[in-house]
């Protein structure tokens, strides 16, 4: 199987970058949520703790139990709420709020204008009205938004929706809330940035996902991908590699099996339009389960440093590239 290494400068240096927008560390939340984007979520907690992060998210209490003993506070996007001095729960809907137990640290979050998750503008008032007679303990107050990586006027609208829910918030008579609605494009983008927090993810990670109007803030991608030699051949012209036979020998070659497949979370993509890994070799043919081959005798081969160039090749996002890598993969820190 392949090898991930993640890269401790480059994590500290992104994290400076952001540290640089919220003014302060402490201010700065890291998304950790699914399997830290494919990077290793018990190896990104630790360097996120050295660093000084006392606030991470994650998807759902399974995450959650790993990290705990890092942070201050742990939010969890996604599950079933429970009492806990450290967990706060993202409260998604009225009906969260309803079936969530009494004293449990909560966060409304509020749909200021992506319909995706969060309590409508319209019924602020009846959450917070519930989440009072419940006794819940509102540690935050939260949104997201649809689109603060595009030129457009849609985030300022979001924010100033926001900012009616936070004085709402206010008129309720709730203490000791954490404002945030900043992820990494809001955050990059910020010129004197006001709340009490960011949920920083891609960016933390090395990728800045803005349109080069707002491209100031340079990050560096944490991840490299290796794969490893399993067998090595010589192909006479005219013979073909893999499934289909996509490639075919115009010369005699050498070629190398190597340990990375689709089911290693590669992307299979087109052997027609093959992926050229960033040490310049393209992929022979298609893709199997857990092999490629590349006209190479090396022992180990880099196949990706930058998530984002190979997102472009396959019209995904780095997102989706990192993410999708297997947990059974190897993670070194370097
Ligand atoms: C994933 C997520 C983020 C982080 O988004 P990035 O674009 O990766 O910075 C922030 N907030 C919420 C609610 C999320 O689900």
């Amino acid at each position: 199987m392949a090898t991930i290494t993640l890269n401790k400068e480059y994590f500290f240096h992104n994290l400076n970058q952001i540290a640089l927008k919220t003014g302060s560390v402490e201010k700065i939340a890291v998304v950790l949520k699914d399997n830290a984007y494919g990077h290793g979520l018990e190896q990104m907690a630790s360097l996120a703790h050295d660093f000084g992060i006392q606030h991470a998210v994650v998807k759902n209490s399974t995450e959650a139990k790993v990290i705990k003993t890092l942070f201050k506070r742990v939010l969890i996007l996604n599950d079933e709420i429970i009492v806990d001095e450290v967990f706060s729960f993202a409260l998604n809907s009225l009906e969260a709020i309803r079936k969530a137990p009494k004293n449990a640290r909560v966060e409304l979050k509020v749909d200021t204008g992506m319909h995706r998750n969060g309590v409508a503008l319209t019924k602020v008032d009846e959450a917070l009205q519930l989440i009072k007679e419940k006794a819940l303990d509102l540690v935050g107050v939260m949104t997201h938004f649809r689109a603060a990586d595009e030129l457009s006027s849609v985030l300022f609208w979001q924010q100033k929706n926001f900012k009616m829910v936070k004085e709402k918030v206010h008129a309720f008579g709730f203490e000791n809330v954490t404002y945030h609605s900043h992820n990494s494009a809001a955050t990059l983008r910020t010129k004197n940035f006001s709340e009490d927090m960011v949920r920083a993810g891609i960016a933390i990670y090395g990728y800045n996902e803005l349109p080069s109007v707002y491209d100031e803030v340079s990050l560096k991608p944490v991840l490299s991908l290796y794969a490893q030699k399993t067998a090595t051949r010589t192909l006479q012209a005219s013979q073909c590699v893999g499934y289909g036979g996509d490639f075919v020998a115009p010369k005699t070659m050498t070629v190398s099996t190597y340990n990375l497949g689709y089911g290693d979370g590669w992307t299979r993509g087109e052997s027609a339009d093959p992926y050229i890994t960033a040490e310049g070799l393209p992929i022979l043919g298609r893709v199997s389960m857990d092999f490629i081959t590349l006209e190479s005798e090396k022992e180990e081969v880099l196949i990706l440093n930058d998530a984002q160039k190979a997102a472009k090749h396959f019209g995904t996002i780095s997102y989706e590239m990192t993410t999708g890598l297997s947990k059974d993969i190897v993670r070194v820190l370097v």
